[in-house]
């Protein structure tokens, strides 16, 4: 058994995996409405990778002998009123993220929960990267969005993103 602020704290943060998830679609299909496919890919991938992130707190639970608990998802409401927004946003939401994992990071080590450090250490390495490549797609943008040939030619790179498996695995 898991220390129990540490099994709530991760079962909330599955329901944070899975919004995170959400809210990249919703990003997603907003820059495919404005025929930027190439940002709704990326988008739709880092939507992939949110589920994955969920369902590896999910194993972990399942591993450590917990009861999983899945909560409704709250509706996407971030405004998008233009191609920028969405891009801070993520960023923002990132950053939010990045906190979440930290708080359990602080409770796991206060009680002593040795065996959720493997987790939680490549969660924030994850972060890392996460709050990365949001910043440097800010910066892409600032740099080559403001004219449609620039625009055209980050959409067509941010095609070309592909799916990869998350490198944890548990079993
Ligand atoms: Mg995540």
């Amino acid at each position: 058994m898991l220390n129990k602020e540490v099994a709530k704290l991760m079962n909330e943060q599955i329901n944070k995996e899975f919004y995170s998830a959400y809210l990249y679609l919703d990003m997603a299909n907003y820059y495919a409405s404005k025929n930027l496919n190439g940002f709704a890919n990326w988008f739709t991938v880092q939507a992939q990778e949110e589920r994955d992130h969920a369902l590896l707190f999910q194993q972990f639970l399942l591993d450590s002998g917990e009861e999983v608990e899945l909560t409704a998802i709250g509706a996407p409401d971030v405004p998008f009123p233009d191609f920028r927004a969405p891009l801070t946003a993520a960023l923002d939401h990132e950053q939010f993220v990045t906190a979440s994992i930290h708080n359990i990071y602080e409770v796991a080590a206060a009680n002593k929960e040795y065996r959720a450090f493997h987790v939680l250490n490549w969660f924030i390495a994850e972060q890392v990267e996460e709050e990365k490549s949001a910043d440097e797609l800010i910066q892409k943008y600032d740099l080559y969005g403001g004219d449609c040939k620039g625009l055209y030619m980050l959409d067509a790179e941010l095609g070309g993103r592909t799916y990869s498996a998350p490198s944890l695995v548990l079993d």
